[in-house]
């Protein structure tokens, strides 16, 4: 719970808050920037208040995302609309949701649903919340739970124990609390999970990483690679490289050789570009500059 006496001093006057226990995961600043960015302190704020139903309900589903329960509101509004409107749907066609509900101890990293005939999709942890588990039962359960990295476990366990899912990692990444997962992937070549589904080996992050194809239209990429707070551009986070640098950008090459549009990542914006073609372009970009940032 947000405590109004922990209020940043930075936020917009109004009911919306951010206290200081905010952990700047970012996950804020993606669902609603109309209302959230990053203040001088390095921590998120509220920058304008929401005036509008629609808005109001954005800045809830902010808040209800939220980690570590940073975000407030006082008077209190009801956080309902928002604990309502996840999973949110992103694509209608492809059925590709944003769970929302993101856990500490992912560092607030984002997860989504895929919903498909064959048996739906979860990539990486969201925290188990009540709202959240009940929603994913209506929406067919869950069949496989795809996890990018070490990072993005969270509760893991108890999403196989409400639906019995296949938890899926790499074997470099798998650790005490991930000893039991059901499927290892090894080495790097590519891994059919099934005809829409392509698990490609993308060491660098972690030795583990590993992102996700589905359809040919979207790629989940943990901490591969991810898109700007502002979706206008793709990058690669060094500062945050925890395995190898070098590596990461020989996997980052690897994906131009893969046709997707969409890059739905674990941290950070989201990114679709019009084309496959302009996906490999701004790759092409992007490992230029990691090229360029690896010589300096
Ligand atoms: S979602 Fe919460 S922890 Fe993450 S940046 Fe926003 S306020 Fe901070």
């Amino acid at each position: 719970m947000a405590r109004v006496a922990q209020r940043l001093s930075e936020n917009a006057r109004g009911p919306f808050f951010v206290d200081s226990s905010c952990i700047d995961c970012g996950a804020c600043r993606v669902i609603a920037p109309r209302h959230f960015r990053r203040g001088r302190g390095g921590l998120s704020i509220v920058h304008r208040q929401p005036e509008t139903e629609s808005e109001r309900t954005r800045a809830l589903m902010a808040l209800v995302a939220c980690p570590t329960s940073s975000i407030g509101t006082e008077p209190r509004i009801d956080a309902a609309p928002g604990v309502a409107a996840f999973p949110e749907l992103l694509d209608e066609e492809a059925q590709v949701y944003f769970c929302g509900f993101t856990a500490e101890s992912s560092f607030g990293a984002t997860s989504y649903l895929v919903r498909r005939a064959e048996g739906n999709v979860l990539v990486d942890s969201p925290r188990a919340a009540g709202p959240l588990l009940r929603r994913l039962e209506e929406l067919g359960g869950v069949r496989w739970m795809f996890l990018t990295h070490r990072d993005d476990v969270a509760d893991h366990r108890r999403f196989r124990e409400r639906f019995g899912c296949e938890r899926i990692l790499h074997a470099r990444d798998v650790g005490a609390g991930t000893r039991d997962v059901e499927l290892k992937l090894e080495g790097e070549e590519p891994y059919p999970l099934a005809d829409d589904l392509l698990a490609i080996p993308a060491p660098g992050h972690t030795a583990g990483s590993t992102v996700l194809l589905y359809r040919e239209r979207f790629l989940f990429t943990g901490d591969h690679l991810m898109g700007t707070e502002d979706g206008r551009a793709l990058e690669a986070g060094r500062d945050v490289c925890w395995h190898s640098w070098p590596e990461q950008i020989r996997s980052m090459r690897r994906l131009l050789d893969l046709r997707f549009e969409w890059v739905l990542p674990g941290h950070g914006g989201r990114y679709r570009a019009t084309s496959p073609a302009a996906m490999r372009n701004e790759i092409e970009r992007l490992v230029g500059e990691m090229r360029n940032s690896d010589c300096n």
